[in-house]
């Protein structure tokens, strides 16, 4: 990739990260004027938070740390692990993106599950910054609130149904609405921002709520 390539990606055979500057940067804005809550959400989570976890995911979890594929997990971990995700599985093929068209949560679990890493990673992160700790209101939002909607900013966009839905059969990653409202419902931090309670669309109960890394 070259530096002002708009990706990112996780390769388990070198256990490598390439991060190019081009997808640090929020289109129309300087760096200087950005929210620290918006970078941490925007960047952190998305990026740099999701290819970590792609080296811990269902499939980047099978490569040792010299890139060769060969299991170094303890029976019980992998139990766990695989108890948790057959978990968020189950909730992706839940998510009906048209008509009948249901997600298929096992093609995308890797995905899924570097998206849900990936924010919780950085919200360890954000919540060391002076800004979070501060808890100004910017706009009449708190820092984390601030965070989530940075987050979802960088999965904007517009599709038409005839590609979403070939995009559903053949792409490994969820539709941008579903990289976004998937993972929020499993994170307790986005409960409490919002003050989302039972009754909400987006409510998960304690319990159903997915927490892997
Ligand atoms: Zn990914």
């Amino acid at each position: 990739m070259t530096p002002q390539t708009y990706n990112a990606y996780y390769n388990p055979s070198n256990n490598e990260i390439v991060l190019p500057a081009g997808i640090f940067v929020i289109p129309g804005f300087k760096d200087e004027d950005i929210d620290d809550a918006v970078i941490y959400g925007y960047a952190g989570a998305s990026t740099i938070g999701h290819e970590i976890t792609h080296g811990f995911d269902d499939e980047g979890r099978q490569f040792d740390d010299k890139g060769n594929l060969q299991n170094w997990w303890q029976k019980e971990d992998e139990d766990k692990f695989n108890e948790k995700t057959q978990k968020y599985i189950e909730q992706f093929n839940n998510f009906i993106v048209l008509d009948s068209m249901h997600i298929n949560g096992k093609a995308t679990l890797g995905e899924n599950i570097a998206d849900l890493g990936g924010l919780v990673i950085a919200l360890d992160a954000f919540k060391k910054t002076t800004q979070y700790k501060e808890g100004k209101l910017i706009d009449g939002l708190t820092p984390m609130q601030r965070y989530f909607l940075g987050y979802a900013l960088g999965w904007l966009g517009h599709q038409r149904d005839e590609e979403l839905a070939t995009r559903v059969l053949t792409d490994v990653h969820s539709p941008a609405f579903l990289r976004v409202n998937g993972p929020f419902s499993n994170i307790d931090d986005f409960y409490d921002a919002f003050g989302i309670k039972q009754g909400d669309k987006m409510f998960r109960a304690t319990n159903d709520r997915v927490k892997i890394w």
